[in-house]
């Protein structure tokens, strides 16, 4: 199948990837094609053609398109989350949360068109008026991981529409199915030959072209810090601008005075939830000496009964994780752990189901130190760690001592605590008595430290990396 769309034509080349169902190995969702380095020139070609007549259109003709694939994603939300499900292997509820999600923002930015502005400000000069005004940045690469397919692409395809750039858009090679359909309904929506560029193939090679490319104004990442770093040198060398969301070792303070069944459900949905592969999930449950066997014995509880299975299976819990290769590298991480002393207190082991996949329990370890490779590398999958402290003073310093900062959560009742964790919390996004993830779609999005690099994600505040500011002093004679 041509699975690529480069200035409105759907082309490929003869290599192809295929997309396989991680909870059933055997079943084949398609043959999709991949691009070769002349055509991913010509993706480029033709989102700088078409930049000056889509940053010209009107404000309206971009609400109507970003308005009306909205809608579509909306009515089309169970058949798109199956896809998700199928191709991702998160849970067909999360699989329509997230269809809906990706409908909400294309909503959110339809309106953003409507909301561009700039500012009239007084010169220190007589008779000189100051504009400060924004502009479309240009055509942008857009590049994303597989455990969002169809949330992430529209968090960023949305906004660069809405602000007027052109896009290259690179999609991880493990879901290229749900990019497809997702590049489809813009087409059944009238954007315009080569507005959006879709391109297909393996990271290093079509990304690294991507990423060099003067023509290309901006790059927009997410995926793994390790790429983001190797994109980013590239990039800013070039002057490019750039935006990186990136990976997560996100703690969980539980405090004594927590309410103990929301910490322990608030852990066990953060931490084990969409099979553990969240940037925001809970890694490292952080616990307060006067609660921890209570909590632990809570957490162990849910954890048995969650149920591990084919993701389109009605009553799954969590799905499998999303390859063999990431399934393996779970596994080592959690014997390492082991050897270095952490004891596995529930689940960790590879599972057989009905179908093949790449199924694994849970995996909770405690006798963790914060200090053991388990609690410095991100995982990506579902595998929680306990860490015992003494109280808030030892557990803030522990949460925040890591390379990480994207998301931090907190559990207690008392408002002095919450304050004070959001106050002195090295992350992006603070959660009090709520799971490390789940965001909402209208308001930043992102991290500190290696976590992020470049203005945040979604809401209003995607303007700041899709636009140029423009500072004009005018005197009227
Ligand atoms: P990844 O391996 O870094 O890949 C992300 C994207 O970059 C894919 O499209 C990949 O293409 C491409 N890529 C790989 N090497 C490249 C290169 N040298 N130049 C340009 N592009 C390149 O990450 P992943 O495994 O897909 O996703 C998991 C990671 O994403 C985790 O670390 C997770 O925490 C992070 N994540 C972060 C957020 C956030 O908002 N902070 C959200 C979701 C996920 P191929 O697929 O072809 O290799």
């Amino acid at each position: 199948m041509n699975s690529n769309l480069i200035d409105g034509q759907w082309v490929g080349c003869s290599e192809a990837q295929t997309s396989i169902n991680p909870s059933d190995i055997s079943d084949i969702i398609g043959e999709y094609s991949k691009v070769s380095l002349d055509q991913v020139e010509d993706a480029i070609a033709a989102s700088t053609a078409a930049f000056p007549g889509w940053s010209a259109t009107t404000i309206q003709q971009r609400f109507d398109i970003l308005d009306g694939v909205g809608s579509e994603i909306l009515a089309r939300r169970e058949e798109l989350g199956q896809l998700i499900a199928r191709e991702e292997g998160k849970t067909i509820n999360d699989g329509v949360a997230e269809a809906t999600r990706a409908g909400q923002v294309f909503k959110f930015f339809a309106g953003e068109t409507v909301r561009i502005s700039g500012e009239s400000i007084a010169s220190t000069r007589s008779g000189v008026e100051i504009e400060v005004t924004r502009e479309a940045l240009g055509p942008v690469a857009l590049i994303t991981p597989w455990n969002y397919p169809l949330a992430i692409p529209a968090q960023k395809i949305a906004p660069a529409l809405a602000y007027g750039c052109t896009v290259v858009f690179k999609p991880a090679s493990l879901v290229p199915a749900c990019s497809v359909a997702l590049v489809q309904i813009l087409e059944n929506n009238g954007i315009p030959p080569g507005v959006v560029n879709l391109v297909k193939g393996s990271g290093a090679q079509i990304g690294g072209a991507l990423v060099k490319d003067h023509r290309v104004a901006g790059i927009s990442f997410t995926g793994s810090t390790l790429t983001g770093r190797k994109l980013s040198e590239i990039s800013s060398n070039r002057g490019a601008r750039v935006q990186l969301e990136m990976g997560g070792k996100n703690p969980l303070l539980v405090l004594d005075d927590a309410d103990l069944e929301n910490a322990a459900q608030v852990a066990v949905d953060g931490a084990f939830f969409q099979a553990g592969q969240r940037c925001t999930a809970s890694s490292r449950l952080i616990v307060a000496d006067g609660i921890h066997d209570q909590f632990v014995d809570n957490v162990q509880r849910r954890m048995k009964s969650l149920k591990v299975d084919h993701a389109l299976k009605e009553g799954t819990d969590i799905g499998p994780v999303v390859d063999g290769a990431p399934l393996n590298e779970i596994i080592c991480l959690i014997d390492a752990a082991r050897k270095d002393g952490a004891v596995l207190r529930e689940g960790g082991e590879p599972l057989t189901r009905d179908t093949r996949g790449h199924y694994i329990s849970p995996a909770l370890l405690t006798e963790t130190t914060n200090s053991m490779p388990i609690n410095k590398i991100e995982v990506f999958g579902p595998v929680a760690t306990i860490i015992r402290v003494r109280d808030f003073e030892e557990g803030i310093d522990v949460a925040n001592d890591t390379e990480f900062g994207l998301s931090s959560g907190i559990c207690t009742s008392s408002l002095k605590y919450a304050r004070e964790f959001r106050r002195r919390s090295k992350a992006g996004l603070i959660m009090v008595n709520l799971p490390t993830a789940g965001v909402d779609y209208h308001v930043p999005f992102g991290g500190q430290k290696a976590s992020s690099y470049g203005p945040r994600e979604q809401g209003h505040y995607a303007q700041e990396f899709y636009t140029s500011i423009k500072t004009s002093y005018i005197r009227p004679i």
